[in-house]
């Protein structure tokens, strides 16, 4: 435990809260795969690593990654890092950073193999190697050959198996866990340093600064900004809320990846590797329409496409059951001994969510909220940019961010399948790498910003003594109906406009909350509303970047652009990253930076990977 330093007791009104004072090398805000493979990696260097998390480590959302973790291992199929690429920039609609492409797909096998040595319960081949499937949009030699098996898989729970593997590791490696504390926000220093976070014990009502050399955010993604998405209930930005009240940017937001198999009024998610064992749709004329629109990699497009021709084939009228407002996926063609190996997870979700018996009956499934490639913007070492057009290479010192709370970019505007998990590990580990390098063991830990921590609680406390009209989950419900209804799988002018004007509206009822429960000790009423004004930064700056961006572009599908050889992408004025803030009073002020188009070695031609059209 830290020191404490005497202010009156917590649970008064008009402020005045104790802080119990902590020191360390490093702290890292996150324990999903991300934040668990960047304090592993500290911890192993002998920087002295705090890990801060608001659930329990292994209940952070990646234990819900089902399909697997992409990386070329060729132990199935032949493959490349030089395909992996291709395929990772090609998913990108070529917005996404080269050098941080070409970094991912060199280094995922190196970092899939130090999972499997960290003691990953991979599923196996008959000659034991690690199990590999095929998943939507990863293909053989550049996307001319047959789907790649590049994924590698723990049964349908391989975010759950490197959940617990991470977490048992970081533990021998004597890194400090503060588990059920709440990040409230970052403390900088007045000449724009990062010097630490500040957080709520969630347990006994405690108030904690964390005074660190780097600061490490690796807080997840905001899928709870809508109404429907595969995501917990505890994916709402805090991470990117707090670079937003810190006055740094948020780049690309507009990018919000739909997946095309939630389940039908649950939203769970059945996975994509469903589709790579052989699973397909159906709509309801029985016909399997992906054939149509994606003659070669058919069920196996990438999600982007898939979503949106799932979502023409209902608009048309040929959707499935009675309101003719869904889509069929079928596996029960499949062998019920591979559903059992292979599917154990999603067989289950689908029993329990959708009373479905996968080996007799299709699973009804829909479009649904799942992955934000957009986020804090970083380099490939995962340094937090502050950045705008004129220094879009700014560093925020003392600031790291990664996994699906970053954008580094490696998803650029549509992120396929399975290049999440092998992202969090590559750039969880990319950190620890820097941070070895940069960190002076020797120097003094920097002084808490006593100014600036008092600010901060202020902000605590008029939350948590709000007494306005308009509920947390009021307004919650409100927003996310907005963000489904105006910034969906189609957009057009007219929604998106809508969109803005109803969000800026709606933050105005953020100066109305009302709060019922003042108390300090699990206080569930006061954490939403601290993760709605999070939820509320990330919604606003999705909305408008969206507004802003005429062009369609990866997961950005806008019905008024969507002509020319490009399909209504629009590389000359458009293939360039968004970096949007947003001020107190919900100003939003939008700026743009170049994609990265530089590769960081050899081995791969330039022209292999240089825009044309996307098709699958
Ligand atoms: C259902 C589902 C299935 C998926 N399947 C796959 C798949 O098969 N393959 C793949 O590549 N990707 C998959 N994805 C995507 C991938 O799982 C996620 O993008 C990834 O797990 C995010 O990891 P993360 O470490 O960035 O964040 P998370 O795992 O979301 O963890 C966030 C962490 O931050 C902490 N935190 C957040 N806010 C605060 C705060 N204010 N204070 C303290 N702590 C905080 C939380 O406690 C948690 O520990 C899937 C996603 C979903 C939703």
């Amino acid at each position: 435990m830290g020191q404490t330093n005497g202010h009156a007791a917590p649970g008064q009104n008009g402020r005045a809260y104790e802080f119990v004072d902590h020191a360390f090398d490093v702290v890292v805000v996150g324990a999903g795969g991300a934040g668990l493979r960047a304090t592993l990696g500290m911890a192993e260097q002998g920087l002295k690593t705090a890990c801060i998390t608001k659930v329990f480590p292994t209940r952070s959302h990646t234990v819900a990654a089902q399909g697997g973790i992409a990386a070329s291992l060729r132990n199935m199929t032949p493959d490349s890092w030089q395909w992996h690429m291709y395929d990772t920039v090609k998913g990108s609609d070529w917005l996404g950073d080269v050098d941080a492409m070409q970094y991912l797909a060199m280094e995922a096998p190196k970092a899939v193999y130090e999972l499997e040595h960290y003691g990953v319960p991979f599923s196996r081949t008959e000659d034991g190697r690690i199990y590999q499937r095929p998943f939507g949009g990863h293909m053989q030699n550049f996307g001319e050959g047959p789907p790649v098996q590049r994924t590698c898989a723990a049964a349908d729970r391989t975010g759950h198996a490197i959940l617990h593997t991470l977490y048992g590791q970081s533990l021998k490696n004597n890194a400090e866990f503060f588990i059920e504390y709440f990040a409230i926000d970052l403390i900088m220093s007045d000449d724009g340093q990062c010097t630490g976070v500040i957080a709520w014990n969630l347990d006994d009502g405690t108030i904690h600064r964390f005074a660190a050399k780097m600061v490490v955010l690796a807080t997840g993604g905001y899928g709870r900004s809508y109404f429907s998405a595969t995501s917990a209930h505890t994916c709402t930005g805090d991470g990117n809320g707090m670079i937003a009240r810190a006055g740094l940017p948020l780049q690309d937001m507009e990018f919000v990846q739909f997946h095309p198999t939630g389940i039908y009024g649950a939203g769970c998610l059945i996975t994509e590797g469903a589709r790579g064992e052989g699973g397909y749709l159906v709509n309801g004329e029985g016909e399997r329409f992906m054939e149509r629109y994606a003659p070669s990699a058919k069920d196996l497009a990438s999600r982007d496409v898939v979503s949106r021709c799932m979502t023409m084939e209902i608009r048309e009228g040929r959707g499935v059951g009675k309101n003719k407002d869904h889509i069929y996926l079928h596996l029960d063609h499949l062998d019920p001994a591979v559903l059992h190996e292979r599917l154990p997870g999603i067989s289950e979700s689908a029993k329990i969510f959708a009373g479905v018996d996968v080996t007799r009956e299709p699973i009804p499934v829909l479009p649904t909220v799942h992955y934000n490639m957009g986020g804090i913007p970083t380099n490939y070492w995962g340094e937090v940019l502050n950045a705008n057009s004129e220094n879009p290479e700014r560093l925020a010192p003392g600031l790291m961010a990664v996994g699906e709370a970053g954008c580094a970019s490696v998803h650029g505007a549509n992120r396929l399948g399975s290049n999440s998990l092998i992202d969090l590990v590559v750039f969880g580990r990319a950190a620890a790498i820097r941070a070895g390098q940069i960190i002076d063991r020797d120097s003094a830990i920097p002084s808490i910003n006593e100014a600036q921590s008092e600010r901060i609680m202020d902000r605590f406390d008029r939350l948590r003594h709000a007494n306005g009209s308009s509920p947390t989950a009021e307004v919650r419900g409100t927003m996310q109906r907005i963000m489904q209804e105006d910034a969906a799988v189609f957009r057009t002018q007219e929604s998106l406009e809508s969109g803005c004007k109803r969000m800026s509206q709606l933050w105005g009822a953020l100066g109305d909350l009302k709060v019922t429960d003042r108390s300090m000790i699990w206080n569930s009423d006061l954490v939403e509303t601290l993760e709605l004004e999070n939820l509320m930064a990330c919604s606003i700056t999705t909305v408008y970047g969206a507004e802003a961006r005429k062009e369609s572009r990866g997961a950005h599908a806008r019905e008024d652009y969507k002509d020319g050889p490009l399909g209504g992408r629009d590389d000359e004025n458009w293939r360039k990253h968004t970096l949007a803030w947003v001020d107190d009073s919900g100003g939003i002020k939008l700026d743009y930076r170049p994609v990265h188009t530089e590769l960081i070695a050899e081995g791969i031609a330039m022209e292999k990977i240089a825009p044309k059209a996307r098709v699958y």
